[in-house]
């Protein structure tokens, strides 16, 4: 698509066809009249809508528009290893084998900044931009809802000018956007994507939240990613303060929550995740990040069990980082087509069940209970069970089947 043809789309955006735009935000960045601003639509998803008054139709919007442009993806097919963080502590804050937390730890020895995402305290998911080894941990971790992106993409590139080494981790199609806003390829840029599954709407999660609340009392911590009770999986963790005092209740996945049911079975996802164009082994980022969830069956010469990344370094700037990390990581190279029989977002972008043309209007009718009684078809006693079997025993048993 022309640039051309494209201001024409962004211009009619309360038309627009939802499945185009990303909420990336770089027709934001790129407007020098400050005429676009990002609007959440009746689902909390945000899209640009321009401010007729202000526009000068320029075109820059369109211009720095990521959507269709195969420009970003890189040629080379990426070389795919397991790695797994030598240092336990940070392997067990992490969501899967720490490859986030080493690279942003080392970027910021290095005197460089981070830019990804953290759960602000009212749980709503925003970038920043930072320094501090403090929000190094806040950044840790994935939050299963659409981040923020504020004014990031302008700091960015403002510390890229001034010669700042800037490392910026985030969904594929934030790094498209920030890429295609600049416009041109910083030494000092280190781009990280995430396999991505797709994202549901922050008001998705904040109703949840607030469902919860009242069922529970009040909300103490939420996280998506926990390995204290049960080891790597994708189990989650809700706490409360209940009128007696602290009450720890586990969130499982799928099977008993309310948000992570309508995330997995892809019934709350933002339009344009069901057509999402960075599911291919061709990516937007330097490296690529995920769960490597089969690589118990890679032959790896480390305990795999206790959380495994799987990592692509697309690019040699990706390449030369990676070999970096030797000495604090467990790296070990395996087949970009193994990692993808156990990872399908890395190849397919996931499909729109027929339910998702109702989820949110059943929310603002019904309310978030009633409404996910309807979509939701949770057994909790399934996970129930498991839970009660030890993490240790858990672990042996896996490493008895691997013969370790
Ligand atoms: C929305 C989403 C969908 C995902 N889908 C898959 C998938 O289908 N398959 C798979 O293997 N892995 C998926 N992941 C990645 C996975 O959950 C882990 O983040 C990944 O394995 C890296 O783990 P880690 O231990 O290295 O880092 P972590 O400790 O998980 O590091 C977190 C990193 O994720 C970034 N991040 C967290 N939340 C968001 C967000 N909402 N938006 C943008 N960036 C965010 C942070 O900036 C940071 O860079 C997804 C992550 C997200 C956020
Ligand atoms: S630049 Fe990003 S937010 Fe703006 S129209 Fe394009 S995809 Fe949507
Ligand atoms: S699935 Fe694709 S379009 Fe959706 S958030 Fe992820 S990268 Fe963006």
């Amino acid at each position: 698509m022309t640039a051309l043809v494209r201001r024409e789309v962004l211009k009619y955006i309360e038309g627009i066809d939802k499945t185009t735009c990303y909420g990336c935000t770089a027709c934001v960045a790129a407007c020098h009249f400050d005429a676009i601003r990002m609007i959440p639509d009746n689902e909390g998803f945000a899209y640009p809508l321009i401010c007729h008054d202000n526009c000068t139709d320029c075109g820059e919007c369109g211009r720095a528009c990521p959507y269709a442009n195969e420009d970003l993806f890189h040629d080379d097919q990426p070389r795919a290893y397991a790695l797994q963080a030598k240092d336990h502590k940070m392997l067990e804050k992490s969501s899967s084998g720490a490859a986030f937390a080493l690279m942003a730890n080392k970027q910021i020895c290095d005197g460089g900044w981070i830019c990804g995402c953290v759960f602000d305290e009212r749980y709503t998911a925003r970038h920043i931009i930072t320094s501090k080894i403090i929000d190094l941990d806040r950044m840790r971790g994935s939050k299963y809802v659409q981040s923020d992106m504020g004014a990031c993409l302008k700091t960015v590139e403002s510390y890229l000018t001034d010669g700042q080494s800037v490392m910026f981790s985030g969904t594929p199609c934030q790094v498209a956007g920030l890429r295609s806003y600049l416009g041109i390829n910083y030494e000092n840029l280190i781009t990280i994507d995430l396999i991505c599954h797709g994202v549901p709407s922050q008001t998705l999660l904040a109703d949840y939240l607030t469902y919860e609340s009242s069922k529970n009392g009040k909300l103490a911590s939420f996280s998506f990613r926990d390995k204290t009770k049960n080891g790597w999986c994708s189990n989650g963790i809700i706490e409360w303060h209940a009128i007696s005092g602290v009450k720890r209740k586990r969130t499982s996945l799928y099977n008993d929550s309310y948000y992570y049911y309508y995330y997995l079975a892809d019934l709350a996802s933002r339009e344009c995740c069901y057509v999402c164009p960075f599911a291919r082994l061709n990516r937007v980022s330097d490296l690529t990040i995920g769960d490597y969830w089969n690589a118990d069956t890679a032959n790896l010469s480390f305990d795999c069990t206790i959380g495994t990344s799987i990592i692509f370094a697309n690019t040699d700037k990706g390449i030369s980082l990676l070999s970096e990390l030797e000495n604090e990581a467990h790296l070990v190279e395996t087949s970009p087509e193994h990692a993808a029989a156990g990872n399908s977002n890395l190849l397919s972008a996931s499909p729109r069940p027929r339910d998702r043309d109702n989820v949110y209007s059943a929310i603002a009718n019904k309310g978030y209970g009633e409404a996910a009684k309807q979509f939701c078809r949770l057994k909790p006693f399934v996970p129930t069970i498991k839970s009660l079997i030890p993490k240790q025993i858990k672990l042996l048993a896996k490493r008895i089947k691997n013969g370790r």
